[in-house]
């Protein structure tokens, strides 16, 4: 059935500017890792990305290596862009990675230019777009000089491949480093992209104050953890879950008896303020102005609706803060 959005799409979703820069991002992004690969059902991804559009998502995040088989995610997206979304294109801003092992041999992972650039190259062969609005190295590479990785995301950008860049899993002081080296080059570094969740704070030691002191946007990655906060594993691990899939990064000896004592706990304080733990564990995110949005990851049309409910309640009393931070 041709797909016509639903004309409230802007209405409902809050857009949050993304550190100092023209963009604004929604509060709640998509990435596409998994359940949109090659051996994932077309139609479920399908209805999973216009019903995120329709809620007012404008943000996609891919990378080269997501599906599996590594590229298809891309592709997925490619074909949907053309089928439903062509007319709708510049009210996307869709993004890809490289930095992750995507080849064989020496030219296929890291962050020389010679990978950046080539792998950049087939994202667009396999999505079909003209250019990237945002293309991010993907972790940070210790044998290439820094100097290589952050000229290539300048040439990308000058030669229109991608609109802007990002990097993701830098730490503080590789941040500050990557941060001066694209000022130099006057290609600012639009975002960074790390892992942040109840269960995982480590970017408030640091790299949130450097994000702020350098203008650079924020987009939190697992925000709920793979799936963890969310009610799903309480009770064993069901079929068809992230934690049951072989491919699936969430492996099972990661949702220990520790973890799911915290998970109840958590689970409580969210009941008590009337949302699910998944809505809850979204509005902490976003809780510090300094994170731009929150990038979810989804199954179903169902949990990013849910999700998306997450932006009726974001405050929080001290005392709620204080409980979910002892915890954890
Ligand atoms: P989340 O922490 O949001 O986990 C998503 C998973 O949680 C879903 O697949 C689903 O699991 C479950 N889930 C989501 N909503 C609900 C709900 N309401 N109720 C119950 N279960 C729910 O994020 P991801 O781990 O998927 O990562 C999100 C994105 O971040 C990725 O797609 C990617 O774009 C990016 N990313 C970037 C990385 C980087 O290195 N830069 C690394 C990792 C991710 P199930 O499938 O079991 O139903």
């Amino acid at each position: 059935m041709t797909y016509e959005p639903v004309q409230t799409r802007y209405k409902t979703m809050k857009y949050r500017r993304c550190g100092k820069s023209g963009i604004k991002l929604p509060a709640i992004s998509l990435g596409l890792w998994h359940n949109f690969g090659g051996v994932d059902p077309f139609d479920v991804s399908r209805d999973m990305i216009l019903r995120a559009f329709d809620l007012g998502i404008t943000h996609i995040d891919i990378a080269n290596n997501y599906g599996p088989p590594p590229g298809s995610a891309e592709e997925t997206f490619g074909k949907l862009l053309k089928d439903d979304l062509s007319a709708h294109r510049d009210e996307l801003l869709v993004s890809t990675k490289a930095g992750w092992g995507m080849w064989p041999g020496p030219y296929g992972d890291f962050g020389s230019r010679k990978y950046l650039i080539s792998s950049l190259d087939q994202s667009l062969k396999r999505t079909g777009l003209e250019y990237f609005d945002l293309f991010y190295h993907h972790r940070p590479d210790p044998e290439t000089p820094l100097e290589e990785t952050m000229g290539a995301l300048d040439q990308i950008v000058r030669s229109g491949k991608a609109l802007y860049a990002g990097i993701s899993s830098y730490n503080p002081e590789q941040t500050a480093d990557a941060a001066r080296i694209l000022k130099e080059l006057r290609t600012p570094c639009l975002i960074h992209q790390p892992n942040y969740s109840i269960l995982n704070r480590t970017i408030e030691q640091g790299l949130l104050d450097t994000l702020e002191a350098e203008g650079i946007g924020c987009i939190a990655f697992c925000p709920l953890a793979q799936g963890l906060l969310t009610t799903k594993y309480l009770n064993g691990i069901p079929e068809g879950s992230r934690a049951s899939k072989p491919w699936g990064f969430l492996k099972a000896e990661r949702i220990t008896e520790d973890v799911l004592k915290q998970v109840r706990a958590l689970n409580d304080i969210a009941a008590a303020r009337g949302q699910s733990l998944a809505q809850m564990s979204l509005a902490w995110v976003l809780r510090d102005s300094r994170v731009t949005s929150a990038l979810i990851g989804a199954s179903s049309v169902k949990q990013i609706e849910e999700n998306v409910a997450a932006l009726d309640k974001l405050d929080f009393a001290p005392e709620e803060l204080t409980q979910i931070g002892g915890i954890v």
